[in-house]
């Protein structure tokens, strides 16, 4: 998995003040005591019954989140260990977008276990190679327990967007329901098929914010929503049946460009020079006009006497859009865009069914919507606060990478624990075949895997020790294996019936960034003062590549 390889690099400096080497053991000891402490800020936040976090940056910029990867991102690290933490946070959120604090506790937790068995005096060489072994194992009752899923499927697609949507803090089950659908559609408008392999580019799902307005408020915008403003107050600011021409040309006359050809000394080759610019500005627009087109977007610049003869034309135009707004506006309507304008003709254009400047909080922006078939779509999410907002945002952007990874691979696993406690138990098991020092490691590994079941139960105030017990009871029958935490009812019940899914693929990443970063970490066995700056990334090995 290409993934891993941006995991942080095993070779950091890792010092105590003062110190200018560590050696062995207590290195070791120092490395899986910071990791561990990085995950025990996040615990508390898994899970729908998680509490969340309050960030305050220096400046007094206030972040309320329950977002694993956002909480990391926020907060102050400087030891190398911790932002190996991070960074594995980091490469989930892009990854798969979800399963960020699970990543992170089960990275603390195999580093705690690990700690364990060095002081039992396990060798770090054994204990990394028995993780491997275990993810190895772990990977394949993962592949071999996961539910086929696909694009058409919008009851399990929506169960899936609402356990990802299950611990954001956006309102009620209302809100949840309503994001959660919207996630669902666009997902399935941007999907494509490739090789009959389904493909979700996540950037075709523009995900915009503006605070104000409710959480219900959020709109799908069958099209692109752009954070600009139509070019000159004279242009008309709605649209209906769009033409919609985009091009990467400047609307000016570059001033150098004039200089070299006219050297003016006389103020009549003054005002000639001024006709000459205003009629190439005219002939430009008089090229976009030919074409029929109405609503003109530019990456480039518009300038004013081409503003004057665009309105003429009665043609709506922005500028200075982002290149990746463009992108997104040619697979919505079908544009495409253009470098040159004598390149630009009749069959470039494409089409909306609206497009329309609208002030939202006093604001400015152009929705392009009601397109026809369009592959890129935007989610427009609203919230009564700022920090609303921003973790409504955060919801959308999550469950559109849960949905995506669920779809890609077409699977899904159940949630609450009970993949991570079925999996333990099966690991316990593999791990008597095993013998050696080896088998201690995978049985570590497999009391780590338990950390989930027993951080959701501890959220809904339940026994964590009790609970396991009974789960593993659960597991030893033929019925019992969907059994999760049901953080709600503060019980343990069958996922399966509960309808709480997770996609396969957010659970492997896990496993695997967790193992690459325990694994990683526990390799560092002397620490020394280095001159020159560690790297901040580097090549940390896959697991399962051990040895
Ligand atoms: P992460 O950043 O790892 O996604 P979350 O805070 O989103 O962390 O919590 C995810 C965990 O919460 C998963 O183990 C998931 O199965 C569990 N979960 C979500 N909704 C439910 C639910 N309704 N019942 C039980 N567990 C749930
Ligand atoms: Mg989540």
């Amino acid at each position: 998995m290409a993934s891993e390889e941006k995991i942080g690099s095993p070779q950091y400096v890792i010092l105590p003040e003062g110190a200018s080497r560590i050696i062995g053991r207590e290195a070791q000891r120092a490395n899986i005591a910071v990791g561990y402490a990085v995950a025990s800020i996040i615990k508390t936040t898994l899970g729908p019954r998680g509490m969340d976090k309050m960030l305050v940056s220096e400046l007094g910029d206030i972040v309320v989140t329950n977002d694993g990867a956002t909480i990391l991102d926020e907060m102050n690290v400087e030891h190398p260990v911790a932002k190996i933490m991070v960074d594995i946070a980091k490469t989930q959120d892009k990854e798969v977008g979800d399963g960020t604090t699970t990543t992170v506790i089960l990275a603390g937790e195999l580093l705690k276990n690990a700690g364990t068995l060095l002081d039992q005096g396990v060798p770090a060489t054994s204990i990394i190679k028995g993780y491997n072994i275990a993810f190895e194992k772990a990977k394949e009752i993962l592949e071999s327990e996961a539910h086929d899923v696909d694009i058409d499927d919008t009851e399990t697609l929506k169960k899936i967007a609402l356990v990802t949507i299950g611990s954001k803090n956006i309102g009620g089950d209302d809100a949840r329901s309503y994001i959660a659908e919207l996630a669902v559609r666009a997902i399935k408008q941007v999907a494509q098929k490739v090789d009959n392999k389904i493909v979700i580019d996540r950037d075709l799902i523009k995900i915009e914010k503006k605070e104000g307005g409710d959480i219900m408020d959020t709109e799908f915008i069958n099209g692109v929503l752009v954070d600009k403003e139509v070019a000159n107050a004279n242009m008309p600011k709605r649209i209906e049946k769009a033409k919609i021409a985009l091009i990467d040309v400047a609307l000016e006359i570059e001033k150098t460009e004039m200089d070299a050809r006219i050297e003016i000394t006389s103020p009549d080759q003054m005002k000639a020079f001024l006709a000459e610019e205003e009629n190439m500005l005219k002939e430009m627009v008089d090229k976009i006009a030919k074409t029929g087109a109405n609503v003109l977007f530019t990456e480039k610049g518009i300038d004013d006497v081409a503003q004057h003869y665009l309105a003429k034309n009665g043609i709506m135009a922005v500028r200075r859009v982002k290149k990746s707004d463009m992108e997104k506006l040619a697979k919505a309507t079908g544009a495409r865009v253009v470098n040159s304008l004598d390149d630009l003709s009749k069959d470039d254009l494409g089409y909306a069914g609206l497009v329309e400047e609208r002030k939202i909080e006093g604001e400015a922006m152009v929705f392009v919507e009601d397109c026809k078939d369009a592959k890129s779509v935007t989610i427009f999410v609203r919230g009564g606060t700022k920090q609303i907002a921003e973790e409504g945002e955060r919801a959308v952007n999550d469950v559109i990478g849960a949905l995506a990874s669920a779809v890609e691979l077409g699977k899904y696993v159940y949630g609450g624990g009970a993949t991570e406690g079925f999996i333990a138990q099966k690991l316990r098991e593999y791990a008597t075949d095993i013998g050696g020092r080896e088998q201690l490691a995978v049985q570590a590994f497999a009391d780590a895997l338990e950390v989930i079941p027993k951080t959701l139960a501890e959220s809904a105030g339940m026994d964590s020790i009790d609970v396991i017990v009974q789960l593993r009871s659960k597991y030893k029958t033929k019925e019992g294996k969907g059994y999760g935490v049901d953080v709600i009812n503060a019980k343990i019940a069958d996922m399966s019936k509960n309808g709480v899914f997770e996609p396969m693929k957010v659970k492997l990443q896990a496993f695997a960034s967790a193992t690459a970063a325990a694994t990683s970490i526990l390799r560092i066995d002397d620490v020394i003062s280095a001159k020159t700056k560690a790297p901040s990334s580097g090549g940390a090995p896959t697991p399962g590549e051990e040895e």
